[in-house]
């Protein structure tokens, strides 16, 4: 695409944007008495302002019927998570069996571990993505310690190549082929928190298939960023968090995919709960759990159904808007980004984009590595109105996305940065 440093062609983008209305649908934060330029749904979605009218729904219900709106009114809370399912699975290319919104995020994935991480003799290892999410690397350190094992013999963390920022899809798969017979388990983010790169999930999941390992996947920065193909890619597990891409509120509920082969399998170690077992035979209270068929067999409690019906607004959007139709504004609006980025600082050396330049190895994330006073340009820009957000020890990243964003914020963005890197 041919890109322009004009606010006219920014505009112009924006007309003919079939995707631009979708940004009335949202509250934006508000700085100095105006819309913030706000490039953080990586990191906190913003609300989707039909959100209140879900939860409002909820809040009658509870007034009105209290324990009864458990089976009675229009969408009793006894199986409010199905309402869910279909648009979840669109997200992440799943079947609808496939997919359940339960919990949050860290604790998604100890229960996928406990069901997909079993070390057996010389098969123990976790190959993983190094600098991953903290959580993620807690998670699997101490799941490899519950097991008995040391983290640091057990987790193997990839690096990219001296000088380089990203991990090259070739050295990952050489690295899962190398470890072979000692791989248990392959657990990646989808995308890279850090960095934004895109892991190629497909070729990982093969490799990883191919010596006899079990392959997961940490979609937090993937989900409702770039479309996934999880049923179709083989993978055997993964989570992901609704409150970043998925606009769907702090501390908002999170999404479990178990591929079909494994989620009817009543064999499969797993943590039980009332709310897995046998949805017929669940009030009988009964001993001995009998998992439902499919990923909500792995439910423990019974639905958060306040953060539920908040994700159930959002998921609305993402159907409206189509996964498809997202990415597709999406190339086009980071490339915008970049494009704007080298030109605004061209010829200065004072900060290198560490995310992938090839639009396929990235979402709609920018990480920008800022050589001299990163903090000090990240408080210039959110003093200007603009939220992004900053990483130790000296990364800023923008994301702009594609449900919310505009071409004239991108544009607005990099005239603030000029601006700043002038007076930097
Ligand atoms: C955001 C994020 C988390 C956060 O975990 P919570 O359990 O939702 O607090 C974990 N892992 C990754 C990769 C993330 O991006």
């Amino acid at each position: 695409m041919n890109y322009q440093n004009t606010l006219a062609f920014a505009q112009e983008q924006d007309r003919q944007d079939p995707l631009f209305h979708f940004r009335e649908r949202f509250h934006f934060p508000q700085v100095n008495g105006r819309d913030a330029i706000y490039f953080c749904g990586n990191s906190l979605g913003i609300q989707p302002k039909s959100a209140q009218m879900y939860i409002d729904n909820e809040m009658y219900k509870w007034a009105n019927l209290a324990v009864e709106g458990h089976f009675k009114g229009q969408e009793p809370w006894f199986n409010y998570h199905e309402l869910l399912a279909p648009g979840a699975a669109r997200v992440v290319g799943a079947k609808e069996s496939e997919v359940v919104i339960m919990n949050q995020l860290t604790v998604n994935l100890h229960l996928m571990l406990v069901s997909f991480y079993r070390p057996e003799g010389k098969r123990f290892k976790i190959i993983t993505e190094g600098g991953a999410f903290p959580s993620d690397q807690y998670a699997l350190e101490s799941q490899t310690r519950f097991h008995g094992y040391n983290p640091d013999e057990a987790v193997v963390e990839l690096f990219p190549r001296e000088g380089e920022h990203t991990l090259r899809t070739e050295d990952i798969l050489v690295s899962i082929r190398e470890h072979g017979e000692e791989l248990a388990l392959v657990m990646m983010g989808g995308i890279n928190y850090y960095t934004g790169q895109i892991f190629d999930m497909e070729a990982i999941t093969k490799a990883g298939h191919e010596v006899g390992a079990v392959v997961g996947f940490d979609l937090a920065h993937a989900a409702g960023n770039v479309p996934v193909k999880l049923h179709d890619w083989n993978v055997d597990f993964a989570v992901w968090c609704t409150y970043k891409y998925l606009n769907s509120g702090p501390g908002g509920t999170s999404g479990v995919f178990v591929h079909e082969r494994h989620g009817n399998n009543p064999d499969l170690p797993r943590f039980a709960g009332w709310w897995g077992h046998d949805a017929e035979a669940r009030f009988q209270m009964k001993k001995g759990f009998i998992p439902m068929q499919g990923a909500e067999g792995w439910q423990l409690s019974n639905g958060q159904i306040i953060p539920f019906a908040i994700h159930r607004a959002s998921l609305e959007l993402f159907d409206e808007a189509g996964m498809d139709n997202l990415r597709a504004k999406s190339e086009k609006l980071t490339g915008y980004l970049e494009y704007l980025i080298d030109d605004v600082h061209a010829g200065q050396d004072v900060m290198e984009m560490i995310t992938p330049s090839d639009p396929q190895a990235r979402g709609c994330q920018i990480s920008l590595l800022v050589k001299k006073d990163a903090r000090k340009l990240f408080n210039m820009l959110m003093d200007a109105g603009i939220i992004v957000d900053y990483r130790e020890p000296n990364v800023i990243r923008v994301a702009p996305t594609p449900l919310y964003n505009s071409f004239e914020e991108v544009y607005r963005f990099s005239e603030i940065l000029h601006e700043c890197l002038q007076a930097h």
